[in-house]
């Protein structure tokens, strides 16, 4: 039986992950960084019945002593750094905070395995933020980056210190360059769990107005459950890589909103309120990521449209409101 240790266990990408990997016939371990509301952040791995099947140790990313002890405890075969403060917007407002945990955080990482488990192989969580202020109109893991918030930065130091500790120590550490991908299991924070539950509530009665920022704004949106498989595929290969994970097609938040209201029977413009609290110190217009090779070498491509997710999450919230 194959061990896995994976960091962010309680959000959305971490929740999918242990649940593909106890179906794959792992042994599933967990970072928990202790919260004073014990036990509220397991709503996602509550949610997909798997609390009871996972063992969580007490662990931050900012204490490399954590993460030491539980790596010399587990000897991991695979390590999956998903930790992160991952809210771009919130990244403002903590940028130190940003740097200690998602970047800083992923040095831990790295500094752990290469001391204590060197055989293990490594993702490490990166993302399309990097690409930022794009210099090229469809993104690959050949285009430069330009990150744009502190939370972009911080994920592009933690991206080069993987790559350079695979060229350093020779360790099988992979850097997943994924694209925005959501579910019902996405922070309520993020644009599109906000529209769908915004829908569900306006559709029940319980909400009256939807408040936006930049509509406008293009991206690049899977599904969390089609992505976390490309993770484990990256591990899984002779050598260590780099790859792109993305479906091809960007869409507006402008057209992304239109299909959650559209798919209730209401009209978004009689909601939607464009509120400047919601705009960035500097934004990042539109994100297009190329999966050709992710296609070619891991044989990996995303099976859910946009469409399809929306209505999935819509449903998901009118669902969960109702029983409420
Ligand atoms: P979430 O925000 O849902 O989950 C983040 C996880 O990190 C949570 O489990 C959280 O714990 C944990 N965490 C936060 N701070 C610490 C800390 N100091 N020590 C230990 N754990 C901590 O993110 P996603 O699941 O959406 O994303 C997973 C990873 O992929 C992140 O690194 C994200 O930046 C990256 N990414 C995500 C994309 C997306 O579209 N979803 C796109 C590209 C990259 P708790 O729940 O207890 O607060
Ligand atoms: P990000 O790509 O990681 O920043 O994911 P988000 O879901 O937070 O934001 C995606 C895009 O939606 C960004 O360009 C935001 O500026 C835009 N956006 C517009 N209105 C909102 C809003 O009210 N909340 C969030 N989170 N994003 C918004």
């Amino acid at each position: 039986m194959k061990t896995a240790f994976i960091t962010g266990i309680t959000g959305q990408d971490g929740a999918y992950l242990a649940k593909l990997l106890l179906d794959k016939g792992y042994k599933v371990v967990g970072a928990n960084p202790r919260r004073s509301s014990n036990g509220a952040n397991f709503w996602r791995l509550n949610w997909l019945g798997i609390t009871d099947q996972v063992t969580l140790e007490d662990c931050d990313l900012v204490d490399l002593s954590s993460l030491i002890r539980i790596l010399t405890k587990h000897q991991p075969d695979e390590i999956y750094n998903l930790a992160a403060q991952s809210f771009v917007q919130t990244s403002w407002a903590q940028p130190l905070l940003t740097g200690q945990v998602t970047g800083l955080g992923a040095a831990n990482v790295l500094e752990a395995m290469r001391l204590v488990s060197p055989n293990a192989r490594l993702y490490q969580a990166s993302t399309s933020e990097m690409y930022g202020l794009i210099q090229e109109p469809m993104q690959s893991e050949a285009t430069p980056f330009y990150p744009r918030s502190p939370y972009a930065v911080a994920k592009l130091y933690a991206h080069w210190m993987t790559v350079n500790y695979r060229e350093s120590f020779n360790l099988y550490a992979c850097s997943g360059i994924l694209f925005n991908h959501e579910s019902p299991l996405r922070g309520l924070e993020f644009v599109t769990r906000k529209v769908t539950d915004a829908v569900a509530r306006i559709k029940l009665g319980l909400q009256n107005e939807l408040r936006l920022g930049n509509i406008d704004a293009k991206r690049d949106w899977g599904h969390a459950q089609d992505y976390v498989k490309a993770m484990w595929l990256m591990l899984q290969q002779d050598t260590p890589d780099d790859f792109v994970i993305a479906t091809g097609r960007t869409t507006t938040v402008r057209d992304m909103c239109k299909i959650a209201f559209e798919h209730v029977g209401l009209n978004m413009d009689d909601y939607v309120t464009i509120d400047p609290e919601f705009f960035r110190p500097a934004e990042v217009d539109v994100l297009l990521g190329n999966p050709a090779k992710a296609q070619e070498k891991l044989g990996w491509s995303a099976t859910t449209t946009l469409e399809e997710m929306i209505v999935e999450m819509v449903e998901a919230d009118l669902k969960q409101l109702s029983s409420q």
